[in-house]
């Protein structure tokens, strides 16, 4: 009956050195109000000079957005007052973004795609903090001035789950470019979520209400599901006039419900106008070009790796999922091992080891051993099952493979000779049973096998032990 209208704003702060403005430094943890300076504090007569490594960042992420990259753009400055904002503006892009018109494409689980369309994406300097003390406000300031890229979607997402794929994608290609975190938790990747209701095959756009304070994927598809309850319901009580306006809601997780937090600002509150104490900003042929050549995406890196590697689409899909696996995973296969079992070991065997907070980037094993260590298990140098045991071993100790196989003795023993003399020493003490499996009772091959293992404390290459029973049981 009806159907959902969603369009999106992300925040997106760039991991610049320093602010956009000056020459402060963006590193956060630092004493309160101490990453700042006459510009980023307001102060009368200081003059913001533009940081260029935002724009290459801003020219990076048009590129992987297909978008146009305005060569010639401009700020404009944005009013409002609030106690984080000593300037009382904000220094924005309101009339030419500096990326134009875009798409980002996001892919369903049955193997079929939509575009999303990107109207824009503008430069603007971030607000500080404002910390809630009980009955204290305090004001922190380092994060004044942080440069922020705001991609503005187009109303074409229609549910939480493509929301959360849009999110999902447009933040790995931000970690595959390397220009931000974009860290939810921590507020480097902040979301605005506008939703609005239609009657079905309806083309009209109703009133949308715009969604804050969201900080997980979990929470901004329910805060969705909550305030489309709330639109359909009064729409089927007929007061949708009434009670659905344009303003923003706040998303309260507690409580689980979406409150007014205020009515929506016209552009004519802000009252935007070119911001004069900065020149046009122009992009040379040359930088465009530069910047435009980005590293490799994440459905590049897949398709290749189902290519190159020989993977299925999901296998494929979870190696590529963050460019951190992605970049674990390549690191293991430089070792020249099947991705098969560079799959198993970084998936299974690695991240199942992992706790708290450490994870593949601060894992005691790195890609280069964790890849030496499966080569090992292939040159049959040690069994899968053995090489547990030293992966455990590694976990704890700061060694290489190959000494940490020693360390434990688990290399195996390929060795006839010497395994020969196992199985000729376990068949001897064992008659009865020989005997037995002679005369017909083949369950008991395995019972041998075991023995032999036992005997050689798992090092014999268990190929070989059965190759050896087989023609001296007979
Ligand atoms: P503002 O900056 O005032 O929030 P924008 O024009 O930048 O306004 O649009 C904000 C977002 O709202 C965009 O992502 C857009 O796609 C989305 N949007 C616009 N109209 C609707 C609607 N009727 N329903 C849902 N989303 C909408
Ligand atoms: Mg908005
Ligand atoms: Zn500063």
């Amino acid at each position: 009956m009806f159907e959902v209208v969603i369009g999106l704003e992300v925040h997106t702060q760039l991991n610049t050195n320093t602010k956009l403005f000056c020459s402060c430094p963006t590193s956060f943890n630092h004493k309160q109000n101490t990453n700042t300076c006459p510009t980023c504090l307001a102060l009368p007569g200081a003059l913001p000079v533009l940081n260029k490594e935002v724009l290459h960042k801003s020219i990076m992420l048009g590129t992987a957005l297909n978008a146009t990259i305005n060569q010639t753009s401009y700020f404009d400055r944005k009013s409002y007052f609030y106690p984080d904002s000593p300037s009382a503006y904000q220094i924005t892009q309101l009339y030419t973004p500096v990326i134009d018109h875009g798409t980002l494409k996001i892919d369903f689980e049955d193997g079929t795609h939509k575009i999303i369309r990107v109207n824009r994406a503008h430069i603007e300097a971030d607000a500080g903090k404002n910390i809630h003390d009980g009955d204290i406000s305090k004001v922190d300031l380092n994060r004044a001035g942080t440069p922020l890229l705001e991609i503005v979607s187009e109303p074409d997402l229609s549910n939480g789950e493509e929301v959360v794929l849009y999110l999902k994608k447009l933040h790995s290609i931000i970690r595959y470019l390397d220009i931000g975190d974009a860290n939810m938790q921590e507020g480097s990747f902040r979301v605005d979520v506008n939703v609005s209701i239609r009657p079905k095959g309806d083309t009209k756009l109703y009133t949308r209400v715009e969604i804050k304070n969201i900080n997980s994927f979990k929470f901004i598809q329910k805060a969705i599901e909550l305030e489309v309850a709330r639109q359909v319901e009064a729409w089927e009580d007929g007061v949708y006039d009434q009670e659905i306006c344009q303003e923003t809601r706040l998303f309260d997780q507690v409580k689980q419900e979406t409150r007014s937090m205020r009515g929506k600002e016209e552009a004519a509150d802000y009252r935007y106008f070119p911001e004069p104490d900065l020149l046009k900003v122009s992009i040379s042929n040359e930088t465009l070009a530069k910047y435009s050549k980005i590293p490799e995406l994440p459905d590049e890196k897949m398709a290749r790796f189902v290519k190159e590697y020989g993977m299925n689409d999901y296998s494929a899909s979870v190696v590529t999922s963050s460019v951190e696996m992605a970049h674990f995973f390549e690191t293991m296969m430089a070792c020249g091992i099947s991705s098969k079992n560079a799959l198993t070991w970084l998936t299974t065997e690695l991240l199942g080891r992992l706790k708290g907070d450490v994870n593949i980037t601060n894992s005691p094993v790195d890609a280069q051993k964790l890849g030496f260590l499966v080569k090992r298990i292939e040159d049959k140098t040690i069994s899968g099952k053995a090489a547990k045991d030293v992966l455990d071993h590694l976990m704890e100790h700061d060694e290489d493979v190959d000494s940490a196989i020693d360390t434990l003795g688990l290399k195996q023993v390929s060795d006839t000779g010497a395994i020969e003399a196992i199985c000729d020493a376990v068949i001897a003490a064992n008659q009865d049973k020989a005997e037995e499996y002679r005369s017909g009772k083949d369950k008991l091959f395995g019972f041998f096998v075991g023995q032999v293992m036992k005997e050689s404390k798992g090092s014999a290459n268990p190929q070989t032990v059965n190759e050896l029973l087989k023609v001296k049981l007979g």
